[in-house]
């Protein structure tokens, strides 16, 4: 009797457990329910311009925008100015 108790009770824990496995909505949407996102082309990747960081506010530019100096790119000749400035003075031993 104690057997047949056990096994009733082991079937009863499995069949809950597959049932709960099964009865769990899916986590993501199924892959077939709407076509995925096509990835860009490589010839729109190619477009793209890398971007630089101004070295001293951080805006994010073209690099064929971007205005280099010492330190880095800047992103105005105001920023470069002041950038430098800050740096320190000009080296004047230059050859
Ligand atoms: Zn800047």
């Amino acid at each position: 009797m104690i057997k047949i108790l056990f096994w009733v009770v082991l079937l009863a824990v499995v069949a809950f457990v597959l049932g709960f496995k099964r009865g769990r909505p899916p986590e993501r949407p199924s892959p077939r329910r709407d076509a995925p996102p096509a990835p860009p082309a490589p010839s729109a990747v190619s477009d793209l311009e890398p971007m630089v960081s101004c070295a001293e506010c951080g805006t994010h530019l073209p690099a064929s925008e971007a205005l280099p100096g010492r330190g880095g790119v800047f992103c105005s000749a105001e920023h470069r100015s002041a950038h430098e400035a800050r740096l320190g003075a000009p080296r004047a031993d230059r050859s």
